[in-house]
């Protein structure tokens, strides 16, 4: 039931010096870092990583969004994670995320919005939804000696 999942704190995220304060949030709650790196893709990888996206018509906005800086991307590791950690990040809109999301603390704006000014909804963070998109996106961002299994506190309390 341990499992791992990839997040990207988005170049808006890094911009805003929100790194940290995300951070945080998982390593609070006991989940390790596995993996992590700074990277600033460019369009092909931006198309590999969200070619579920492509097609649609806010693939220019989300584009322009993810290729505008560097991305912190982080494989993190706990027990049925994949889902706590999406709970954690809130709804992709963060004008309808829940206060104490992620998304919901610290953004506001609205797909009306966004559409209307033709932008990529700017919200922060990136999580994988599914095992097998965890599975595959971590194999996308990362080389498997990027990837350490060690002891961290939690090993002995929280568990
Ligand atoms: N996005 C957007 N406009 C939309 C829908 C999505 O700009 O109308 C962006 C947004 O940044 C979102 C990303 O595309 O996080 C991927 O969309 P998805 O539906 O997979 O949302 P997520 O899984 O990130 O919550
Ligand atoms: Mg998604």
């Amino acid at each position: 039931m341990i499992q791992r999942t990839l997040i990207l704190i988005k170049p808006d995220g890094v911009q805003r010096c929100l790194s940290g304060k995300i951070l945080a949030r998982f390593e609070d709650a006991g989940m390790k870092i596995v993996g992590m790196k700074m990277v600033w893709v460019d369009k092909d990888f931006a198309k590999e990583h969200y070619y579920e996206h492509v097609e649609k018509s806010f693939y220019s906005g989300l584009e322009a969004v993810i290729t505008m800086g560097p991305v912190v991307a982080v494989v993190l590791e706990g027990v049925e994670a994949i889902a706590k950690v999406r709970k954690m990040v809130g709804s992709t809109e963060p004008k309808s995320a829940e206060p104490g999301t992620i998304r919901g603390d610290y953004a506001h704006v609205s797909y009306g919005y966004a559409d209307q000014e033709g932008l990529g909804i700017k919200n922060l963070i990136h999580a994988s939804d599914s095992e097998k998109s965890a599975k595959k996106e971590i194999e996308l961002w990362f080389d498997q000696k990027e990837i350490h299994s060690y002891k961290t506190v939690h090993d002995v309390h929280l568990y």
